[in-house]
């Protein structure tokens, strides 16, 4: 209690889970998160897309641990988001023999050169040495580079999310793509933090497949659920 009492002082940091003062995420909210992925397809579903694995709704603690370490470089966060990244990669392969190859979704260009942060790459990099530690060939592929500029995906529909980001990612080197590929075997995974229509990993898909390799899932950390107008029954019975 002392110890966090004056971390907080020093850094005035609160927990995302419960607000109380201290470590930036409490053991107790720690042990709350969600530690199995689970099969979450956008609705509608992009025609082709591979399956997507998330451990978490895009809510809640998670949610603000996404956005600080995107947005407000919380960089603490990043341990905890690649653990969570483990899961769904985990669960997105058929089985953990063979060697895995993780391909980071690529931030649009100028954020990441803006921040001087890439946040999906770092996140990649964190699952890979824990699937190594845990003894399974993993390697970050980096490969993809957004060839050209989109707008602001917030407020797009589905339809327009896809639109918007129709051929905006590319491998620019087959040299790249043949190392990735190098273990015939290797699993190919598309992986990003949040899955909202599934345009921006259908997208890398459709880049991956350009240069000959097929993806046999996509991980995320978080996905956001559907959210239907609310239909009040209650009313009737008032
Ligand atoms: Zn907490």
């Amino acid at each position: 209690m002392v110890r966090d009492a004056v971390l907080d002082l020093v850094t005035g940091s609160t927990c995302v889970g419960c607000g109380r003062p201290g470590r930036m995420l409490c053991p107790p909210c720690r042990g709350l998160l969600p530690a199995r992925a689970r099969i979450s397809w956008p609705q509608p579903t992009p025609p082709g897309l591979v399956t997507p694995w998330a451990v978490a709704d895009y809510d809640g603690a998670v949610r603000e641990m996404v956005v600080g370490h995107k947005d407000r470089g919380q960089f603490g966060f990043r341990r905890v988001l690649g653990d969570l990244l483990v899961e769904s990669v985990l669960c997105a392969v058929p089985n953990h023999e063979q060697p895995l190859v993780l391909v980071p979704v690529p931030s649009r260009p100028g954020s990441a050169r803006r921040r001087g942060y890439d946040p999906m790459g770092a996140l990649v990099r964190v699952a890979v040495s824990r699937l190594r530690r845990h003894g399974l060939t993993a390697s970050a592929a980096p490969m993809l580079v957004s060839s050209r500029a989109v707008v602001d995906q917030a407020g797009l529909s589905a339809q327009q999310r896809s639109a918007n980001l129709a051929g905006s990612m590319a491998c620019p080197s087959a040299r790249l793509a043949r190392l990735a590929g190098r273990h015939t075997r290797a699993h190919v995974v598309i992986c990003d933090d949040v899955l909202t229509t599934g345009a921006t990993a259908a997208e890398a898909q459709r880049a991956l497949a350009a240069v000959g390799l097929s993806p046999v899932g996509i991980a995320v950390i978080a996905a956001t659920r559907r959210r239907f107008p609310a239909q009040s029954t209650r009313s009737l019975l008032s």
